[in-house]
């Protein structure tokens, strides 16, 4: 199965993963950055698997995030 990448650290905050796909986005009120909602971290990369279900969705929120730190492999 594919898997989202969310190269946390990375994040600038700006929100538009959560606007697009709430379901699997929240904004942190600690540290202003997205969490990717029941990913695993390994060394501040988190990882979800994708169900096809959500693919089409987060291949748009991956193309919009402003430091392209969202990818799916
Ligand atoms: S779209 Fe990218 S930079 Fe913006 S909050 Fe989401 S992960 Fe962070």
């Amino acid at each position: 199965m594919a898997k989202i990448i969310h190269y946390r650290d990375k994040c600038i905050g700006c929100s538009v993963c959560f606007e697009m796909q709430p379901e699997i986005w929240r904004m942190s009120k600690k540290d202003g950055k997205a969490t990717l909602l029941r990913a695993t971290e390994k060394k501040s990369i988190y990882i979800l698997p994708l169900s096809p279900s959500i693919e089409d969705l987060t291949k748009e929120v991956a193309k919009a995030c402003p430091v392209k730190i969202i990818k799916i492999v």
